[in-house]
């Protein structure tokens, strides 16, 4: 016989302290590593210090060479610079998810490009070559795909598709570090690809990179986050761009030296927290195997990895007593904290900024248009997710949460 259901005065499963998730692990070394960084330099003009040690250790993660990724102060600076580097301009339209975070697609609409929403599979959330062709207009120049909670896109069908309609292609790859494609990591399938560094696998505070493998791309990348000193050392002064050193585009977008410092020391781990966090999926996978009411997301290692920023399920209402937010509640009052049911990661269409009036105000918006996106609603209403953790004495919480997740499953099961 089971207990009963802590909601129904039983037994709570887990009763460990606050807080459940803390990320990253803030310990002597990391403490080191940054006041090391606040005694050499607060900030830093070109690369020559711990950013471009940074940088270089972002391109190995990736398995890119030296030199085809720079920082910015955050994803959403990343995401932006890919707008001014394509040099899209009003009447240029973006393929973007429709479910994702919102800076995949608002810089775009702060430029006063058209965003033109996209479906997703229900069973993992991302945009499909297929959902992308069925909104395909005349005046898109650019498709961005986010790989969401970690699942990677099919990039090789996506990156056929932008070929074939000579579209640039854009990785969001903020809840991806760790994903890899058929073998290889996503954010080297696209034209240029953005990863947050913000609370994400790996973490600087607030940062984001933005990966140009194309050396023009590449120069405008500086152009738009770095300018002069950095600018006039690394544009070649024969290039078109080298007169925009002085400047660059109009704005700063640089991450802080202290960042730099935290990302260096997470990249140096980065195998580490991979092992861990792939560990924990793994226990996770196999601990919900036959569950009926909540299945994991999985990645076929045939087709690519995880990208191990959350461990993410879907929830099967027809197969439950309750709904999924009575589900969630249910664990939460078992002392499962953690687990929950995102709201501010969800459906963007509808967001007035998408709907400009004014290229120069985008606070001026017309009505919104509905778009129908049925895979996006079943993806949004059945999506549940846990932290993957990734340090020492996680066990006991992954536990914890599995014994909760499967208590509350036996319950509900119809
Ligand atoms: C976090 C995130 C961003 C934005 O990054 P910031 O560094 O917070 O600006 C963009 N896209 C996705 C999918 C994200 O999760």
């Amino acid at each position: 016989m089971i207990n009963a259901l802590a909601a129904h005065g039983g037994p709570m499963t887990l009763q460990a302290p606050r807080p459940h998730y803390q990320w990253p692990i803030i310990d002597a070394s990391l403490e080191r590593a940054i006041l090391d960084q606040a005694h050499r330099s607060l900030s830093d003009r070109d690369a020559t210090g711990i950013i471009g040690e940074y940088e270089q250790a972002f391109a190995a993660f990736l398995g890119l060479e030296p030199g085809q990724v720079v920082s910015m102060a955050s994803g959403t600076a990343a995401i932006h610079a890919m707008s001014r580097i394509l040099g899209l301009s009003p009447g240029d339209a973006i393929l973007a998810p429709a479910y994702t975070f919102l800076a995949t697609a608002s810089p775009f609409a702060f430029d006063g490009i058209e965003v033109v929403f996209c479906d997703a599979d229900p069973m993992t959330g991302n945009v499909t070559a297929q959902s992308l062709a069925d909104r395909m207009q005349p005046n898109v120049k650019a498709v961005i795909v986010t790989h969401m909670w970690g699942i990677p896109c099919s990039m090789d069908e996506i990156a056929a598709f932008c070929a074939a309609h000579d579209l640039a292609l854009l990785e969001d790859c903020s809840h991806a570090h760790f994903a890899r494609w058929d073998n290889q990591p996503v954010g080297t399938w696209g034209d240029l690809a953005a990863f947050s560094t913000n609370q994400k696998a790996i973490t600087t505070g607030e940062g984001g990179m933005l990966v140009a493998r194309d050396p023009r791309l590449r120069e405008l990348a500086v152009l738009f986050a770095h300018y002069n000193k950095r600018a006039r050392a690394e544009i070649d002064a024969g290039s078109e761009h080298f007169p925009f050193a002085f400047t660059g585009m109009g704005l700063k977008e640089r991450m802080t030296t202290l960042g730099a410092a935290i990302g260096v020391h997470q990249l140096a781990r980065a195998a580490h927290i991979e092992s861990h966090r792939r560990h924990n999926l793994d226990a996770f996978t196999k601990a919900l195997d036959g569950n009926p009411v909540i299945s994991p997301i999985v990645v076929p290692p045939e087709q690519g990895a995880h990208g191990l920023y959350v461990l993410g399920l879907l929830f099967h209402a027809d197969q439950a007593s309750v709904t999924r937010d009575e589900f969630v509640r249910l664990c939460v009052a078992e002392g499962a904290l953690e687990v929950d049911a995102p709201g501010s990661t969800r459906d963007i269409s509808g967001e007035p900024l998408f709907a400009r009036r004014d290229a120069s105000a985008p606070w001026r918006a017309t009505a919104v248009r509905a778009v129908d996106l049925p895979g996006v609603a079943a993806f949004q209403e059945a999506f549940i997710k846990i932290p993957a953790w990734g340090y020492p004495g996680d066990e006991e919480l992954l536990d914890g949460y599995l014994a909760a997740l499967a208590k509350v499953s036996a319950h509900v099961a119809r």
